[in-house]
């Protein structure tokens, strides 16, 4: 087997010092738990910002942006090396083809992860829309029906264009908030879980501005309209998913070809209703001609 060359992280330099400080920090954390490899999937439709969130995290162009739909044409993955640390970030192509979900893509992303293990999973969309809508739902149903609904214990929703005025009246908090309420509520719908799992681990949004033109604070950290640099709160976010109690999802055979991790339980209704005919439908019939057979004719017949 080919040993997978692992580029230095150099590209970590180009930060501010102060970003600098707080990701080998994070780094740090990670490897005092043990933790040596962090493998981060980014999915979502195509033109969201998949691309360009990756190379914000590595700090380097290292994936092709795109400003029209059909970009990346596979998955690609990025590794990089710190002190012993490898992050690596997994690209993919836009899920949506036209109006539908592509299953080939779909397979295509399946069947590069084979044999890795997802730690967190950066689920990207824009800040600066109003609707979700039922292709979105589908997006996130195919996520699901592929790595199964623990991958969401992973998950993370982030969130580009941060930089964005809200339309008349509507303070930033007041769209952000709803914002991610409606997207919180299209991830439970097509993953199929309930508000009290949610409510019991929640699943974080996290806000991005990908431009060359976010403004920066005094330290020449890029910064949200609330004044956070967005890079080290969201690697301190991707810490903490990756630490969470839920483990990270191993991408084998079994789930790649197996029957959708979420409709494995359907594998026994046949089994169930074979039981129910023999042992519930058959005594009952059995009953029945028991108490035909015993009853006593009526006398005028
Ligand atoms: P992908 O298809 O999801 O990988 O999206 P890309 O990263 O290729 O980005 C699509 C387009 O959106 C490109 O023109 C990017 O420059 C732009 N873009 C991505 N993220 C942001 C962001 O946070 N803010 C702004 N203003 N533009 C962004
Ligand atoms: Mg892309």
């Amino acid at each position: 087997m080919a040993t997978q060359l692992v580029k230095e992280w150099t590209a970590i330099q180009q930060f501010p010092a102060a970003t600098q400080g707080r990701l080998l920090e994070l780094l740090g954390k990670l490897k005092q738990e043990n933790v040596s490899t962090l493998t981060i999937l980014v999915m979502g439709k195509g033109g969201v910002g998949k691309s360009s969130t990756v190379n914000s995290i590595i700090g380097d162009r290292v994936v092709t942006i795109s400003s029209f739909q059909s970009e990346t044409p596979r998955p690609v993955m990025v590794s990089r090396s710190r002190a012993g640390f490898t992050l690596n970030i997994i690209d993919t192509p836009g899920l949506v083809e036209g109006a539908y979900v592509s299953d080939q893509v779909l397979e295509t992303i399946k069947r590069f992860l084979l044999n890795k293990t997802i730690d967190v999973l950066l689920y990207v969309d824009r800040l600066d829309l109003y609707r979700v809508d039922n292709l979105d739902k589908q997006v996130v149903k195919a996520i699901t029906d592929s790595f199964g609904k623990e991958i969401w214990r992973k998950g993370i929703v982030v969130l580009t264009h941060a930089q964005f005025s809200p339309p008349d009246g509507l303070n930033y908090d007041e769209f952000f908030s709803k914002r991610s309420e409606s997207l919180m509520k299209i991830v439970r719908q097509g993953s199929r879980i309930s508000k009290k799992e949610i409510q019991d681990s929640p699943i974080p949004v996290v806000l991005v501005e990908n431009s060359g033109r976010c403004n920066k604070n005094e330290h020449d950290e890029k910064i949200l309209p609330t004044g956070t640099p967005w890079i080290p709160n969201l690697v301190q976010i991707i810490t903490d998913v990756a630490l969470n109690r839920s483990k990270g999802i191993l991408v084998d055979r079994k789930l790649i070809e197996g029957p959708n991790p979420n409709d494995r339980g359907k594998l026994f209704i046949p089994l169930i209703l074979a039981f129910e005919y023999f042992f519930v439908i058959k005594r009952i019939q059995k009953w029945i001609k028991d108490d035909i057979s015993r009853e006593t004719k009526p006398s005028w017949e």
